[in-house]
């Protein structure tokens, strides 16, 4: 009798352990509590959520996990616990760390009951996944279907009205120069469209890479003549001028050549599109630990008011000169998501009538490990 009941003790002891070693291996939080919100068993990827490093078995869990709803409000846990009567899941609720980062959870709680007889007590189940990622590429995604609907839909209804219009043309009078109008116009929508979708590529591309951001050591001093070469055609064609000022003392820059290269594009790309004489300089110099681009131009600048709204999603200047050249609204929009990606600033100064100089210091990145 007595070694059948130590027999059975290590059979105990054993299963025990295996499910102990079961939910240590799992990459989502596991957490079983009492009644009363005590842990009984926890795991691994728990310590690693909550970021600490104290053993929770038979502390109230309500103090170790400050949750946050969506509204931003802390949530007292120990009521959301109580509410619960049947398996209950959300993923509106977040962590915030010491340092004031923030992790967006998914949390599922169910209602267990445990043991028999005497015993027998309610208790529950956690499960907590960082859903952060899934999140970010939600936001991405309700936002690219917002521009779909209200940003894409009159240049499509522009050109499909001339494209019809051009068929019927055609088919009625055969006019050949009124065919030719509505071409035009539906060509310009199309053109639009296609500058369009290729922003928010980048923009998606953006996100994406967040969080494989590729840094490279960065020769400024080519890259500037590169842009230089570059665009020189495309001034020419607006008899504008683009030179360089590099300071001699640049050294290289790591970070990615990527998006410095594609920041620096977007601003000289519209310098030559806003400005109507004289030209643009592109300057470099190295600040701090990193190096400060500054792209000035001598064109229709931008009023003190606008100025606060240009890296908005969507802003063009109502300025009729604006108006005049086509436009997204959405580069400046991705420069400055950009930017931030590098941890580099943005400052802009400018006058209207007399032109622009939008300055970014891009700061050094360590080079990331293989
Ligand atoms: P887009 O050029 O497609 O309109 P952007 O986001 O690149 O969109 O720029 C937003 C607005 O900021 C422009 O419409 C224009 O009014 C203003 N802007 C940007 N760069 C300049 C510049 N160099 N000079 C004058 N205005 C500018």
């Amino acid at each position: 009798m007595k070694s059948s009941n130590l027999a059975a003790q290590s059979d105990i002891e054993i299963e025990r352990k295996r499910l102990t070693s079961l939910i240590n291996s799992m990459a989502d939080g596991v957490i079983a509590l009492d009644q009363k919100g005590r842990v009984i068993v926890s795991n691994g990827a728990v310590m690693n959520l909550l970021d600490i490093n104290v053993t929770l078995t038979e502390k109230p869990i309500a103090e170790y996990i400050k949750l946050y709803d969506k509204n931003k409000k802390l949530v007292d846990f120990r009521l959301l616990l109580s509410s619960v009567k049947t398996v209950t899941t959300s993923r509106d609720y977040s962590l915030k760390y010491d340092d004031g980062s923030i992790v967006n959870l998914y949390i599922s709680i169910a209602p267990v009951h445990s043991g028999f007889g005497q015993n027998a007590g309610q208790g529950y189940v956690m499960l907590l996944r960082d859903i952060t990622h899934e999140k970010s590429l939600e936001d991405e995604r309700n936002e690219f279907i917002s521009v779909v609907s209200h940003e894409l839909r009159t240049p499509i209804a522009i050109a499909e009205g001339n494209i019809g219009n051009a068929q019927f043309i055609v088919d009625k009078t055969g006019d050949i120069l009124q065919v030719k109008i509505a071409l035009s116009k539906a060509y310009e929508q199309i053109t639009f469209l296609a500058n369009m979708i290729n922003d928010l590529s980048t923009l998606s591309r953006a996100q994406r890479n967040k969080l494989t951001l590729d840094v490279e050591p960065i020769n400024a001093y080519e890259l500037i003549n590169e842009l230089q070469n570059s665009y020189q055609s495309d001034a020419e064609k607006k008899h504008l001028t683009v030179s360089s000022v590099i300071d001699p003392h640049l050294e290289l820059l790591y970070s990615s050549k990527l998006y410095v290269k594609e920041i620096l594009q977007n601003f000289i790309t519209n310098s030559l599109k806003y400005t109507e004489s004289g030209g643009i300089t592109i300057y470099a110099k190295p600040k701090n630990s990193g190096i400060l681009f500054a792209i000035e131009d001598t064109g229709i600048g931008i009023s003190k008011n606008d100025q606060k709204k240009v890296f908005d999603k969507f802003f063009r200047s109502e300025d009729y000169r604006t108006r005049q050249s086509t436009g997204t609204g959405l580069g400046l929009y991705i420069t400055a998501k950009l930017a931030k990606l590098i941890n580099a600033q943005i400052t802009l100064e400018s006058e209207l009538n007399k032109g622009s100089i939008f300055n970014i210091f891009v700061p050094n990145l360590k080079p990331q490990k293989p």
